[in-house]
Parts: structure tokens; sequence; C-alpha cells
């Protein structure tokens, strides 16, 4: 599956969250083909698209995508020397496809903070600076591999060193790779060739008390910050999320309303990680189910086949295709064709979010 990976120091509501999103989530039992792990969670990606759907379907049962959140332990300054949990923490991050920054934001005294005080800006660069230095020791054993290739003549390694030249100074400075100017082709390439930790699409959670998602400084300097590299932050009350987790559907709906919500913040978390993963949904609508389905934004439409089987894919031969809007506008698929707006799409078709699809395929 596609994971986002938890990160932060200790004691900054990692754990909290993490539960707080299992605790929301759905039974393993429920999904016979995940093997999850203890620290792995799946989620449902909440979406009111396909409540809509299911007003319009009324099928038998209706089936959310899901997503991969694993809590990764602890990590302190040292870690890419081996301090701690570090390497075990770093080969765990190497693991995933994206990274949920966790930032400690609230203040409390009777919660030790790992450096004796809340300055998120300095826990932050505590991790980074541990990232960038396992990329960096990257670097350097891959360096002395390329440089004798490529004094043997060899093309592909002299490119791939003039990337590293590139990589080097710039984590040196304990930058990550993702804010590297480099061509679409070029950070593919290092993605392919080095798996880089900071290379991965990262988010920050700015977890705050209770009263601190206004007037908050430390959660300014964090905003501030992420504007710098370009980042989303998901400002976040992990404690009352996991208060919220725990409540029965019906005290939860009367909680929310208390506290002028539409619904958990964890859904904005999911959301915001289901995005820098680069994900969107389609969705599939029989009388049976309607059922959510993940693929990565700009999939074909075989691609699409093949995440609910792999001879869709093989076999595909068209797809029956209504844009979300459209089904909802004429009502499902029997106005939808009448009103013209029922498509049949090739093996080159891209996937739009939202949209409803059935393939045709040979067996
Ligand atoms: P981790 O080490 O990053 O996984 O941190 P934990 O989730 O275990 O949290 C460490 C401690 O901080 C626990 O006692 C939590 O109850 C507490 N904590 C987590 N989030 C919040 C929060 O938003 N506000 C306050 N006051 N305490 C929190």
């Amino acid at each position: 599956g596609i994971r986002c990976g938890i990160v932060g120091l200790p004691n900054v509501g990692k754990s909290t969250l993490f539960n707080a999103l299992t605790e929301a989530g759905i039974d393993a039992e429920n999904f016979p083909f995940c093997t999850i792990e203890p620290n792995t969670g799946v989620v449902p990606v909440p979406d009111p698209r396909q409540d809509k759907l299911s007003e319009i379907v009324k099928p038998e049962r209706t089936v959310p995508t899901t997503m991969e959140f694993v809590d990764i332990a602890g990590l302190v300054a040292g870690a890419s020397k081996g301090e701690g949990l570090g390497n075990q923490f770093l080969a765990n991050i190497r693991e995933t496809d994206a990274i949920a920054h966790v930032v400690r934001c609230f203040e409390d005294e009777n919660i030790i903070h790992v450096a004796n005080k809340i300055d998120p800006l300095a826990d932050i660069e505590v991790i980074n600076t541990e990232l960038a230095l396992a990329d960096l020791e990257s670097v350097e054993k891959q360096y002395v591999k390329l440089q004798k290739k490529a004094k043997g003549q060899d093309k592909e390694a002299q490119k791939l060193l003039t990337l590293l030249d590139k990589a080097k100074p710039h984590l040196d400075q304990a930058k990550p790779i993702r804010s590297l100017e480099l061509s679409e082709e070029e950070l593919l390439i290092l993605d392919k060739e080095f798996h880089f930790l900071t290379s991965k699409p990262t988010m920050y959670i700015a977890n705050v008390a209770e009263d601190g998602f206004e007037n908050n400084p430390h959660l300014d300097k964090v905003i501030a910050l992420a504007k710098e590299e370009g980042a989303e932050v998901v400002v976040i009350c992990n404690k009352l999320e996991s208060e919220i987790a725990e409540l029965e559907d019906e005290e939860k709906g009367e909680f929310l309303q208390d506290l002028g919500w539409e619904e958990p913040g964890l859904h904005r978390v999911i959301r915001a990680g289901y995005k820098l993963l680069g994900l969107q949904t389609y969705f599939t609508a029989g009388v049976k189910e309607v059922r959510a389905w993940t693929v990565k934004v700009g999939a074909t439409a075989p691609k699409a086949a093949a995440v609910i089987h792999t001879d869709f894919e093989k076999g595909f031969i068209r797809a029956e295709t209504i844009s979300y809007e459209d089904f909802v506008k004429y009502n499902g698929e029997a106005g939808a064709k009448e009103a013209g707006k029922w498509r049949l799409e090739g093996k080159d078709y891209i996937v739009q979010d939202g949209d409803i699809m059935h393939f045709r395929f040979n067996v």
C-alpha cells in the first residue's frame, strides 16, 4: 500500500495522533488483503462525495477507500549516527511514500520536552538535520562507487555523479533534497537511484492546545517556515482528537456541534496526507456496492482498473465513465446517459478525480 509515515521528536503527540487515527479507523479484519503491523493503521479516507453517490444509488453497502499511516518510533538528535532507535527509525522512514512531521506547539509543564523548551523551529531542524545527514551518508557511499565507474567512461555513472554534486552541498547545509532546484527528470532519477529520505513529500502537523488554534506564536512560526518550503500545515489538537475518536457516533456528533466543527480534525490530516501522496479517488457505483478506489493523479484507465484486479488491466477494453458532477446533476447513470454524459473511454484516458467508472474487459 501507499503509506504516510508520522515522524517527530519524542513527546510531541505522534502516538496520540496515530491512536486517534486507528481508533477512528477500520477493523483490520475487514481488509483481509492488507497485512497490518502494530505501528501501521489503515484509515478510511473521508469523502462526502461518496455519501452523495450512495444517496442516489442506494447500494447494499458503501466502502470507502483507505490509506495507511505508520507511527515511526521517536527520533533523537544523533539518530543518523545510530543513537537511540536511530537506524530503525531511518529504515522505517525509507519505506514510506510521504512524511507527516508532527511538531509540538502546545505548552504543558507535565509533559517533558526533550530539549526542555517548546521551540518548534528548533525541533523541526533537529529532525530535518538527521534526515539530511542520513542522505548525506548515502551520497558518500554511492559517490566512491560511481567515481570508479565514471572513470571507466560509464555515461550513466557520470550523469549520476553530476546530480550528486548538486545534492551534496545542499544536504551539507541540512537542506532537504525536495527543495533542490532540479528538473522533473533529474528528481525522478535521484528518487529511483538513491531513495533519499529528504526527497519525500512532507507536511507539518502542528499539534496545538485546545485553545491554541489562534494567537499562538509557536504555530505562527511553523506556518511561516512551511510557507517558505512550500509545505502544507495541518493544525490540530491531538489530545482533543483522541477524545473525539473514542466517542460513539451520536456523542461524537454532539461533541463536534459544541465545538462548532463540521468534522473531526483528523479528517483534515487524512485528506492532506492523501493529497501529499499524489492520490485521487474514482468510484464504482452499483446496487450491491458504492466503492471508492485510490489511484495516483495522472493514472490511465487501465491502471485504475488494475487497482480492482490485475485481470481488469490485462483484459482492458473500455471504461464506461461519468464525471462525478454529471452523475450527481443527472441523478445517476440512467440520467447521465440520457443527457449524453456517459462516455466510453479507451486505454489512454487519464482518470479524473471523482469519476464514476465501470470497466469492460476480456477474461
Ligand atoms: P510521542 O512520543 O510523540 O508519540 O508523544 P505521545 O503521543 O505519546 O504524547 C506524549 C504526551 O503528550 C502524552 O502524555 C500525551 O497525552 C500528551 N499530549 C499529546 N498531545 C497533546 C496535546 O495536544 N496537548 C497536551 N496537553 N498534551 C498532549
